[in-house]
């Protein structure tokens, strides 16, 4: 398939790429570089440097490499952010999706699949997390995230043909397990990137937001899948779609790490100390987050196999050490 990857210098963009190659898959890269890191992109795949809303351009793209499946990653991702500028997140996320599929709804394509995420649901009373369980975002990343879901599925009902994915995932961790790809956000905020920097020294310590939650050890719990589990999660989905279909998985590991659990493991692994304060409640952030991934099980046979946190942060530590400016080299 002729497959144009969205937001493809970012992180879960630049590894799935790298699926879609190993899948067999042509591949458009497009990002419009305000976070992602062009050192990701390989060198000899066509890469166009665009902003998603700009519609014009988009449908260019999409009809001179006959594009088949748009799989959309350019957004922008961090809750924190968010709570605090939110209509950047509605513009970027929301109104670049809206300009994606007006693009999209003019051209021959007729595959897309979403970067969505289990920030769609807030704090849900239900844990795990099934696709069914109500979406009530609690800060404007997931709302942004929703609005999208929401335009994707109504085009699908008056686009004939059009298939479509909605992927939820659960929070993404580690790097390629060759050390071609890392991680490397700016700002970074994520948990695991965080404790890499205090380790190798590039930040003081690691601020733990908040250990008073209703939680068994007080600490937020959240579900860590590797990135490149979810990755082909996404090419097997892409392969399987029919037109007309409408698919919505969660993509998760299907339990729980807390905050504390993972220090604890990082600390295992890491040859090098690193401090840990604990700090107020960071807003947004719901207490505990994890997957029911049995749907894309049942449906599609997939499930994570990288499933040792342990591990998962052994290869980003590995990586870290070893790219210590990580794209900035
Ligand atoms: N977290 C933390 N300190 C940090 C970064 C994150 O205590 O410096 C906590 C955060 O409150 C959340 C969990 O780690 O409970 C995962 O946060 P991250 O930002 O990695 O992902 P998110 O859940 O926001 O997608």
């Amino acid at each position: 398939m002729n497959v144009l990857v969205t937001g493809a210098a970012g992180y879960i963009g630049s590894h799935a790429v790298q699926a879609l190659l190993r899948g067999g898959h042509q591949v458009v890269t497009l990002d419009n570089l305000s976070r992602g890191h062009r050192a990701t992109l390989p060198p000899k795949l066509p890469f166009v440097e665009m902003d998603v809303r700009d519609t014009s351009g988009v449908l260019e793209v999409l009809q001179r490499y006959r594009i088949d499946c748009v799989m959309h990653f350019a957004a922008l991702a961090f809750v924190g952010e968010s709570v605090e500028k939110p209509l950047i997140y509605y513009d970027n996320n929301t109104g670049g999706t809206l300009s994606l599929l007006s693009a999209i709804s003019q051209s021959e394509c007729r595959k897309f699949v979403f970067s969505s995420t289990c920030a769609t649901y807030g704090e849900p009373t239900t844990m795990p997390i099934h696709e069914g369980v109500p979406q009530y975002p609690i800060n404007p990343y997931g709302a942004s995230k929703l609005f999208s879901e929401r335009m994707i599925r109504e085009l699908r009902t008056v686009l004939p043909g059009f298939a479509i994915a909605l992927l939820r995932y659960f929070n993404v961790a580690g790097v390629a397990s060759d050390g071609s790809l890392g991680e490397h956000h700016d700002p970074e905020t994520h948990l695991i990137p965080v404790i890499m920097q205090a380790a190798l020294g590039q930040r003081e310590k690691v601020i733990l937001f908040g250990d008073d939650y209703p939680t068994p050890d007080g600490t937020c719990v959240r579900d860590y899948v590797n990135v490149e589990d979810l990755v082909e999660a996404h090419v097997a989905v892409m392969q399987s779609l029919k037109p007309g279909d409408e698919r919505i998985y969660n993509l998760g590991i299907g339990r729980g790490y807390s905050v504390k659990e993972i220090i604890d493991a990082a600390r295992g692994v890491i040859d090098q100390p690193f401090t840990v304060e604990v700090g107020p409640r960071r807003q947004g952030d719901p207490p505990e987050l994890y997957s029911n991934p049995a749907k894309v099980f049942n449906e599609l046979g997939w499930q994570a196999s990288r499933t040792d946190i342990a591990k998962t942060i052994e290869g980003a530590w590995r990586w870290f050490r070893d790219h210590p400016n990580r794209y900035s080299e």
